[in-house]
């Protein structure tokens, strides 16, 4: 059934919801999921890593909309609002690491414009955090209770001790009854739409093998990730959205798959035909060991785990990234 562009009073499904970060990576998932379900999404992103083209499809779509925005100078949103999701912020270490101090200003002052807007608005509030709040950790697999072994010094310190402020802030706001927040703790997450550049473990594999460069590895590449597709990602947050009775602490959300970063590589090396060879480069200051999610929470309180096998995902990101590259050589037409 077709909804009326007039329908969004707050008492249908269809909900008013503000995407900060919108036009990023898992953002703009979020965003086509959120106008798929019938709801009306506003957002908002500065473009210091998200893409234009993430959300080029959506701009004509009667329920988006697009605000160019610092979330640092977050301007006055004149609707109502029913939820805001925060996505706001750099995510690949060498991303974060460029600005450090803006990053971190994103993640505390950012994060504060957004629950005042959430608390005005009187907004159930999402905040994506992240596994980097574990830091390198002691504790393995990590569940939500490990307070987390963080280099509050280090260059990826901005973005982890950031996050880690972040969610100080959303559980006091929640705990003086201002704003209905509830925070995910994020797991590395792949898939369709990482920036070939973005430097990541995933995107960085993929476009060296289809392009015939060396696959870099850092270190040893016996240090593990848990990868989650997006897609399982966007459903764990929506789940955290709308659950009833808010989780009174924070939920991973990941995939509990555990691999080292050279069977990552043999694994796109199985599935693109390439020359790419092996090239060692060294580790990067305070590079997590080891990381896996358990994810007993998000079972419990979430009904909530990842379905995609890393296989399956990791070919359909291949693909992905083939037609993105093969578009970007393209020459275009005058
Ligand atoms: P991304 O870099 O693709 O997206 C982040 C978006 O935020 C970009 O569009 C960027 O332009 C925007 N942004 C950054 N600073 C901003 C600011 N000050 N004001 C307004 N917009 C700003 O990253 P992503 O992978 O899509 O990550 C999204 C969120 O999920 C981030 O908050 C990240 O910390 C969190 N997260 C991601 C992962 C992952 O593996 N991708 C893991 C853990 C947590
Ligand atoms: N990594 C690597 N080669 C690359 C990019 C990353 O070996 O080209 C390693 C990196 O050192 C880390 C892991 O892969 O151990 C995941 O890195 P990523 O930046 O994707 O995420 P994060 O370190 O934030 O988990």
């Amino acid at each position: 059934m077709k909804r009326r562009a007039g329908s969004f009073n707050g008492n249908g499904s269809g909900k008013r919801i503000l995407v900060a970060g919108g036009a990023g990576f898992i953002g703009s998932h979020l965003c086509d999921r959120l106008l798929e379900s019938g709801h009306k999404v506003i957002c908002v992103d500065n473009l210091l890593t998200g893409n234009e083209q993430n959300i080029r499809p959506l701009v004509n779509h009667p329920h988006f909309r697009f605000l160019k925005q610092d979330v640092c100078e977050l301007g006055p949103v004149d609707e109502p609002l029913d939820q805001v999701y925060n996505l706001a912020c750099a995510a690949s270490p060498s991303k974060y690491q460029a600005d450090p101090v803006h990053t971190m200003m994103t993640c505390i002052r950012g994060t504060s414009n957004l629950l005042a807007l959430a608390e005005n608005k009187k907004a159930a509030f999402v905040q994506a955090s992240t596994s980097e709040v574990y830091g390198d950790p002691t504790e393995h697999p990590q569940r939500e209770s490990y307070l987390g072994n963080v280099n509050c010094t280090g260059p990826r310190a901005c973005y982890d001790e950031g996050k880690r402020a972040a969610e100080t802030l959303c559980f006091d706001m929640r705990r003086l009854g201002r704003v209905d927040a509830r925070v995910a703790r994020i797991f590395n997450t792949y898939g369709p739409r990482m920036q070939p550049d973005d430097g990541r473990i995933v995107s960085n594999l993929i476009v060296q093998a289809l392009t015939g460069e060396p696959l870099t590895i850092y270190g040893s590449g016996e240090q593990t990730r848990s990868f989650c597709h997006v897609a399982d990602l966007i459903r764990g947050l929506t789940a955290l959205m709308n659950v009833l009775s808010a989780p009174s602490g924070p939920v991973n959300l990941g995939n509990p798959g555990e691999f080292t970063i050279n069977e990552l590589a043999q694994m796109v090396l199985e599935l693109v035909i390439t020359d790419s060879t092996i090239k060692h480069m060294p580790l990067p200051i305070d590079d997590p060991r080891r990381r896996r999610p358990d994810i007993t929470l998000a079972r419990r309180l979430l009904n909530w785990q990842p379905q995609k096998p890393l296989k399956e995902g990791l070919a359909e990101t291949v693909d992905w990234f083939a037609a993105f590259l093969h578009r970007s050589d393209t020459p275009r037409s005058a």
